[in-house]
C-alpha cells in the first residue's frame, strides 16, 4: 500500500520566526491526521528550528537541497551528514528550478539521491517537462530521461525508499494545472518507467506526487486519481490553513 505524502515546499521564503509561527499552526491543525504523511521544505536557515518546532507531532521537515558529499572544502554547501545531525527527514533534490537556474543535472541529481539514501533520509525527487516538451510530444521522453538519470544505480530497496515528485515545470507557481486525467495518464507513464527500471512490484510501492499550483480547490480531483499519491505544494503550503485544506483532500 502506497503512502499519501503531502509536501510543502517554502522555497525561498520564510525567516526563522516566520517559519516557526506557521509550523505552530499547522502542528495544532494536523494532529488528529493519521493517513498522510506531512513534510515542510524549508530553508536552511530555519532547518533546526522547523525541527525542534514540530517534535512529537505529524508534521515532518525536509531540506530543499543537499551537496552529495559528508564533508570537505565546499564552502557554502551543506551536506547530508549535517541535515540528517539536526533531525531532518526529508530532502527535496532536483526540483525543475534547480536544473534551470542552478545548472543541475540528471547525474549530479542522482549524486544527490544516493547520498541522502546513505544517511537514511528520504529523497523527494522532482521530475518533469517544460511547456515546449509537452507540445512537441516529448513529455514521455523527457520524464524517463530525468528518472532513469537520476535514479541510476539504485537497488530495489533503495528505490522503493525514494519518493518521485512530478512536476510539469508550465504549472509551477503559473496558476495553471495539469488537469487530473493530464496527470494521471503522465503519472501512469512514470510507473511503467520505474517498472521498467525495477519491476513492478517496486513500482507499485513508490509514492508518485504531482506538483504544479496544487490548491485547495483542486487538490481532491488530483489526488482522488488512481497513481496520484500526494503533492508537492508551493505557493500553497505558505499558509498553515490552506496546506491543511489540501491534507485534508488527501486523507
Ligand atoms: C513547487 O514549488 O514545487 C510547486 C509545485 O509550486 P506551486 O505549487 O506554487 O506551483
Amino acid at each position: 500500500m502506497r503512502k499519501t505524502v503531502i509536501a510543502g515546499n517554502w522555497k525561498m521564503y520564510k525567516t526563522n520566526k516566520e517559519a516557526v509561527e506557521v509550523l505552530t499552526q499547522l502542528k495544532d491543525l494536523t494532529k488528529d491526521v493519521s493517513t498522510v504523511d506531512i513534510v515542510i521544505g524549508a530553508p536552511f536557515t530555519c532547518l533546526s528550528d522547523a525541527v525542534k518546532a514540530v517534535k512529537g507531532s505529524n508534521v515532518k521537515i525536509a531540506a530543499e537541497n543537499v551537496y552529495p558529499k559528508e564533508e570537505g572544502a565546499y564552502t557554502g554547501e551543506v551536506s547530508p551528514k549535517m541535515l540528517k545531525d539536526i533531525g531532518v527527514e526529508y530532502v527535496i533534490l532536483g526540483h525543475s528550478e534547480r536544473r534551470e537556474y542552478f545548472g543541475e543535472t540528471d547525474e549530479f541529481i542522482n549524486q544527490k539521491v544516493k547520498a541522502v539514501l546513505e544517511y537514511g533520509m528520504t529523497p523527494i525527487f522532482c521530475i518533469g517537462e517544460k511547456l515546449e516538451d509537452r507540445e512537441s510530444g516529448k513529455t514521455l521522453d523527457v520524464n524517463t530521461r530525468q528518472i532513469k538519470g537520476g535514479l541510476a544505480g539504485l537497488s530495489q530497496e533503495e528505490a522503493k525508499k525514494v519518493i518521485v515528485a512530478y512536476e510539469p515545470v508550465w504549472a509551477i507557481g503559473t496558476g495553471k494545472t495539469a488537469t487530473p486525467e493530464m496527470a494521471q495518464e503522465t503519472h501512469k507513464e512514470i510507473r511503467n518507467v520505474l517498472a521498467e527500471m525495477f519491476g513492478k512490484d517496486v513500482a507499485e510501492e513508490i509514492t508518485i506526487q504531482y506538483g504544479g499550483s496544487m490548491k485547495p480547490e483542486n487538490a481532491k480531483d488530483l489526488l482522488s486519481q488512481a497513481d496520484i499519491d500526494g503533492g508537492l505544494v508551493g505557493g500553497a503550503s505558505l499558509k498553515a490553513d490552506s496546506f491543511f485544506e489540501i491534507i485534508k483532500a488527501g486523507k
